[in-house]
């Protein structure tokens, strides 16, 4: 048997030992190293302190075959990560000139502050790993027996370079073994305490299960047993949620949508109102949407409701603006005025203010409606705050516009998250 590589997660920051921000990235990387294959020996917290960073590395660079820092990579003198490491590999810090180009060229004729030339810099000998969405590149190199990766500490950085540049990096270096035994899906509209009872239940022999939680969405994996122990589990999983909350595969659910608009040749428009451009917001965020996005409408008061998208004055009046009525009224409205082949539309009381005894705060209504074909109007029960009610109506408008888009029924009413 070929022996496990070890690995050790190392993140920097004061802003992590001192509580400030949550550490998501050691979760994130033990996730992403074991099922690569790795043994994850321990991941650990650091402050932006010379003499323990020094000292932790040191033993990781000892005892580990991997070490990942993530953190400390930034312009500033508390930013330490390149010194500490170019000094326990016994080299100076050397200047990429190409590095600094991309720093030049990020800047875009702005002033650049002379402190950022310093992230322009790696240990002597390190291989330099591009930044496609910041300014510090990571570096990775040999400290001792193991091999060092140094990233960048925001996330929207970190992951892509994860993904993207370390993991084939790893794949190369390590025998790591082939096909990654572990299935990936995303659940939806499901609180973490119900996803994990779900998981309890449906578990199957040799199986174990991994999830981290989205602002849209919770990403889970299903590792180790045999394949087809992990399919039972996940179909099980589907059974016990329903195909509207599981999927296979990480994917956002504006993705999902998208996708399913490109599978069906439908534009989408969109009127939003409790939501305010969130479902925008979040469709926008998808690359290469705009050949299946129209766009949409933000009709927040009822004149705009009347006004924009044509829904009649006594439609609010008798039904209000929070209504299956009203929700298919600007669902109507939003495909008369756009000539898209679909359309989603939300309405909704996302509090503190303006719930009712029959309309409680948290109480929103959705509708999708096909060019031709009469709307359908959900309604929902979302729990939370007014960010987690906006949010949660916003992802449950688009898993409804992405069933319609693919003809499948979305779920039964009322909604409730
Ligand atoms: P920068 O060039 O942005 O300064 P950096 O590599 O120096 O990058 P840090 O300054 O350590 O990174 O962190 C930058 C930001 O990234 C932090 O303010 C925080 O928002 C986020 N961040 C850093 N580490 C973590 C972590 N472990 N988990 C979650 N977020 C993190």
């Amino acid at each position: 048997m070929k022996d496990i590589p070890g690995a050790v997660i190392l993140s920097v920051g004061t802003e992590l030992t001192e509580g400030v921000i949550q550490d998501s990235h050691v979760r994130f990387l033990a996730a992403e190293l074991h099922a690569l294959g790795f043994a994850v020996q321990r991941g650990m917290q650091l402050p932006d302190d010379a003499a323990a960073f020094r000292a932790e590395l040191a033993r990781a660079a000892d005892e580990a075959d991997l070490v990942v820092v993530t953190g400390g990579l930034g312009p500033t003198t508390d930013d330490l990560t390149r010194e500490v490491a170019a000094g326990l590999a016994g080299v100076p810090l050397e200047f990429h000139q190409e590095a600094w180009d991309r720093i030049l060229a990020r800047f875009a004729g702005r002033a650049v502050p002379e402190s950022n030339r310093k992230q322009a810099t790696a240990p002597a000998g390190f291989a330099l790993l591009p930044n496609a969405n910041g300014t510090a590149p990571g570096f990775s190199g040999r400290i001792g027996r193991a091999l060092v990766v140094a990233l960048p500490g925001p996330p929207a950085e970190l992951r892509p370079m994860f993904t993207d540049l370390v993991v084939p990096m790893l794949r190369g270096r390590f025998a790591l073994g082939d096909a990654p035994q572990l299935l990936r899906g995303t659940a939806f509209m499901t609180p973490e305490s119900a996803l994990e009872e779900a998981l309890r239940k449906c578990r199957r022999e040799g199986v174990a299960w991994g999830t981290r939680v989205e602002e849209d969405r919770i990403a889970f994996s299903l590792r180790g047993g045999a394949a087809a122990e992990r399919e039972i589990f996940f179909r099980s999983l589907v059974s016990a949620l329903g195909p509207v909350r599981v999927c296979r595969e990480e994917i956002r659910p504006a993705r999902l949508l998208i996708d399913a608009l490109a599978a069906s040749g439908l534009v989408l428009v969109t009127a939003e109102s409790c939501t305010g451009g969130l479902v925008g917001r979040y469709l926008t965020d998808v690359p290469g949407c705009s050949r299946w996005y129209w766009g949409g409408v933000i009709s927040y008061a009822d004149a705009a409701k009347e006004r924009l998208l044509g829904v009649p004055g006594r439609v609010l009046e008798q039904h209000g603006a929070v209504s299956a009525e009203t929700v298919s009224a600007m669902a109507r409205g939003a495909l008369a005025v756009s000539g898209a082949g679909l359309s989603l539309a939300v309405s909704g009381i996302a509090g503190p203010d303006g719930g009712t005894a029959d309309r409680p705060v948290g109480t929103v209504w959705i509708a999708t409606a096909l060019a031709g074909a009469p709307p359908a109007a959900f309604a929902c029960r979302f729990s939370g705050g007014r960010d987690a009610v906006r949010r949660k109506a916003a992802v449950a408008g688009l898993l409804a516009a992405a069933a319609a888009a693919a003809g499948r029924p979305f779920l039964d009413t009322p909604v409730a998250w």
